[in-house]
């Protein structure tokens, strides 16, 4: 049976594993890509058959291309693209210099259109793709101390949109997905040290506890599925709440 490919990129971790289990446990062949290794190795064995690891680094824009043709190389065709790697930095504003502040636009957003571009070159000529971007809660409101995460991730929410509607018309989806506070290595590091914000985050979201990964990982499930077939350029908050929260 012909089979759906998917990339997944920080899909060794996080939202991203939880994504990469939800895709391979429904049949989709899913490449997952992060920088670290061991980490990549052990979610292989985690998922099993339909798990194949690529170590790379996102933020090397360069060598993108050489990327997505690997895996066109190995698999054929891309239908669906997660792009979820991401690094957050918390510090004062004025202590950030431009060279930290460039990191995280470059792994958030540069490497979303490099990534994106590529494999819609692909799209194209079959005519058909998802993409889900990973988008967040900073691209809504303000929060402070991460003023680059927060500018990546709202520029993110606009080329989803800007990519819908180039694109759509061509036969692939974009759509962002804007996780409220999940349970994940970045959530801990976040607010785990910082009992005022965990407050805050949570006082603020209805349903009163943080996500799980998996939360996210059905609504990329459903928007990478034919029965999201006529959604395209929605930002879809999965957050309990929080962006409507008081
Ligand atoms: P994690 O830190 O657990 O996962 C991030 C993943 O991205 C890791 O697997 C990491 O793999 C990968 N990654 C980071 N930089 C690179 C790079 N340069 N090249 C390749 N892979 C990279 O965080 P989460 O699972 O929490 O976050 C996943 C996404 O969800 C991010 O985009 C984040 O902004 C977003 N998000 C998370 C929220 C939360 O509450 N957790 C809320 C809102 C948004 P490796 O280290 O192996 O490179």
């Amino acid at each position: 049976m012909h089979k759906r490919v998917a990339i997944v990129t920080g899909g060794g971790s996080g939202i991203g594993l939880a994504i990469a289990e939800k895709f391979t446990s429904n049949g989709i062949l899913t490449v997952i890509v992060g920088r670290d290794e061991n980490k990549l190795n052990a979610a292989k064995s985690q998922l099993g058959d339909l798990c194949f690891p690529i170590s790379h680094d996102v933020s090397n824009l360069s060598t993108i291309p050489v990327l997505i043709e690997k895996v066109i190389q190995q698999f054929g065709q891309i239908d669906i693209l997660v792009n979820n790697a991401g690094i957050n930095m918390k510090k004062d504003f004025t202590t950030i210099t431009d060279e930290e502040f460039q990191q995280v636009i470059t792994t958030n957003l540069c490497s979303v259109f490099a990534i994106s571009r590529e494999v819609v070159k692909h799209m194209l000529i079959k005519g058909s793709g998802s993409i889900i971007n990973i988008s967040s809660m900073a691209a809504q409101y303000g929060i402070p101390r991460v003023i680059a995460y927060s500018a990546s991730k709202a520029a993110v929410d606009g080329m989803t949109r800007a990519m819908a509607v180039e694109l759509s018309p061509k036969g692939i989806r974009i759509n962002s997905i804007a996780p409220g506070f999940i349970e994940t290595a970045m959530t801990a590091v976040a607010l785990n040290t910082d009992p005022e914000r965990k407050s805050k985050a949570l006082g603020r979201t209805p349903m009163g506890y943080l996500g799980q990964p998996e939360d996210v990982a059905n609504a990329a499930l459903f928007l990478a599925s034919d029965a999201a077939k006529y959604i395209t350029g929605v930002i879809l908050p999965v957050d309990g709440g929080n962006a409507i929260g008081f």
